[in-house]
């Protein structure tokens, strides 16, 4: 698993640094709505589906970029850009085909 940067929620991603996590509208959410409550906790996928989530992301101003991100670094959890791990799975597979 490729795990290099932290989501927008979370307070350690505060590096000297602008970049579009400064813009997130996660960053004042409760992480919980975005990953599990633990690993072996609900996901977004099995608790609300990450409709909470996918609301706040619906109204993000960089949502491209943080679902390019996502797949980029293929995030194995959570929401990123309003999509869950599952959705970005089937999205990195349409991808690939099309190269
Ligand atoms: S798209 Fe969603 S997860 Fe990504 S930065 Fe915006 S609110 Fe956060």
């Amino acid at each position: 698993m490729l795990n290099i940067g932290l989501h927008p929620y979370q307070p350690g991603h505060r590096e000297p640094r602008a970049d579009w996590r400064d813009h997130a509208a996660c960053r004042l959410a409760d992480p919980e709505l975005f990953f599990p409550v633990s690993p072996g906790g609900p996901s977004p996928d099995q608790a609300d589906d990450g409709r909470a989530a996918r609301a706040i992301c619906a109204t993000c101003p960089v949502r491209r970029e943080c679902l390019q991100f996502a797949l980029a670094t293929r995030q194995a959890h959570g929401i990123w850009g309003g999509m869950s791990e599952r959705e970005r799975g089937a999205t990195a597979s349409r991808a690939a085909l099309r190269v």
